[in-house]
């Protein structure tokens, strides 16, 4: 049975949903991923996490159930690459906040976002919060789990921590998922290696967090090196992300904010 919320009727999905549902909204981006991965990549991935991670929470006794995807996001650090479809913050807030007030209207009192694209994560931080206290809802935010930074011990080609966009994990997930449009003969390495020589300035979880556009360490638009990507490392990936995300879900679904 499809667990798209959508696929229902109207009354059959309010007579679905109890206060134990957790539903769960993917969020995409549209943006230029290198010259090998499709302008989708970031939508592709929350959607086909969200969708085994879902049925597989819902085989553990979860009452999940999945949103279609919202494809486009706040992907600002690729406005300099024509095809890239960016919302403004304030856009993709006021979406993310009307979603949480329509979900609101309905039985469920729990919504996660699924994201897919880490420009998303500070502002989702922050519509948790908004929607929690507007609505009254339980919220949550977290990632598909199949992103790796690539530093040295882990195997791959190293990233020096810093695989975060179109490099090694990535490309792998889409080697797996959507091979047919992936073109391994356009892949390069773009690393700023540079940038693992500072103690405090970093990408996600450095102490000291800077403002960047993609293109500011160079013209591929890749942060990382997707030259050595394989399907196989890609499908470890996918069950270790769809793995992570069903086990997330079972203890989002029994979270409560006061014992
Ligand atoms: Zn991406």
């Amino acid at each position: 049975m499809s667990r798209l919320l959508t696929d229902l009727p109207q009354p059959a999905a309010i007579e679905a949903l109890t206060e134990e549902s957790v539903v769960v909204q993917p969020i995409g981006a549209l943006e230029q991923h290198g010259s090998h991965l499709p302008l989708s990549t970031d939508l592709v991935i929350p959607e086909e996490i969200g969708t085994r991670a879902v049925d597989r929470a819902v085989e553990n006794g979860v009452d999940a159930w999945l949103l279609p995807s919202i494809a486009a996001s706040k992907s600002d650090e690729h406005h300099w690459a024509p095809g890239t479809i960016w919302m403004e913050a304030s856009t993709i807030w006021n979406t993310l906040v009307d979603v949480g007030r329509s979900v609101a209207e309905t039985p469920a009192r729990t919504l996660v976002f699924l994201n897919g694209h880490g420009g998303n994560s500070a502002l989702l931080q922050v519509v948790n919060r908004e929607i929690r206290r507007r609505y009254g809802l339980r919220t949550f935010s977290l990632g598909s789990g199949t992103q790796r930074a690539g530093g040295s011990a882990e195997g791959g080609p190293d990233e020096f921590g810093m695989g975060i966009h179109a490099g090694h994990s990535e490309t792998s997930v889409m080697l797996a998922l959507r091979p047919e449009l992936v073109d391994m003969s356009r892949a390069v390495r773009s690393v700023p290696e540079h940038i693992a020589g500072f103690s405090t300035i970093g990408f996600n979880g450095a102490p000291v967090s800077f403002g960047w556009t993609s293109d500011d360490f160079g013209p591929s638009g890749v942060i990382g090196d997707p030259t050595q990507a394989t399907a196989e490392y890609g499908r470890a990936l996918v069950e270790e992300g769809t793995e992570f995300v069903a086990t997330a879900l079972a203890e989002i679904s029994r979270f409560r904010h006061a014992a």
